[in-house]
């Protein structure tokens, strides 16, 4: 039997515990996983990032109302009440994170991934973001300041990515396929 840590088993006994009382149905539990993991995943994120990287009115649009912007494409899925779109640039880099628990842009980026959800990121990336990002092998020249956004139920970041100068001139579709989620969450460069 593999180890679970703790915070898995009081998910399983929750969850055990929910369906032995008939309070949800385990196949819609599988099925909001399988959706985020397999049918939304980053490639919605991925997809806004390269439209926002050959379209400079939808940049636009995006990062002064990014919740408006992304209707544009009728994604499925929720948690993206409020989404607050920060770019990169050469003088800034943005982060996200949940201090308080894990909140994430679900419709655009999938599940979160487990360290994402981890105590030790959502603390360290606040006081020592640049010692954090060193450890997903980012590492920005001190002319670089760095910004961390606290993500909440009401608001959810994303990062657009600089995109990289041997990718200019490429199309839509192919620029999508270089995008990752964590350059998205800003713990990667493209
Ligand atoms: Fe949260």
């Amino acid at each position: 039997m593999s180890e679970r840590s703790d915070a898995e088993i009081r998910a399983l006994a929750l969850e055990s515990l929910l369906i032995e009382r008939g309070l949800v149905d385990p196949a819609k539990v599988d099925d909001i996983i399988e959706r985020y993991n397999n049918r939304v995943g980053p490639m919605n994120g991925a997809r806004v990032v390269a439209r926002a990287w050959t379209d400079p009115d939808f940049k636009a649009r995006l990062l002064n109302d990014g919740t408006a912007a992304i209707a544009e494409f009728n994604f499925e899925g929720g948690q993206v009440d409020k989404l607050v779109v920060v770019e990169n640039t050469p003088q800034v880099h943005n982060v996200i994170v949940c201090t308080l628990c894990s909140c994430y842009p679900w419709a655009m980026l999938g599940l979160p991934p487990r360290w994402y959800k981890d105590p030790a990121y959502r603390s360290r990336v606040v006081r020592e973001p640049r010692r954090i990002l060193a450890q997903f092998d980012v590492h920005l020249p001190s002319t670089t300041a760095v910004r961390v956004w606290d993500s909440s139920a009401e608001i959810r970041y994303m990062v657009l990515p600089q995109m990289p100068a041997r990718l200019l001139g490429e199309s839509e579709a192919t620029l999508a396929q270089h995008i990752s989620r964590d350059a998205m969450i800003g713990v990667a460069l493209i």
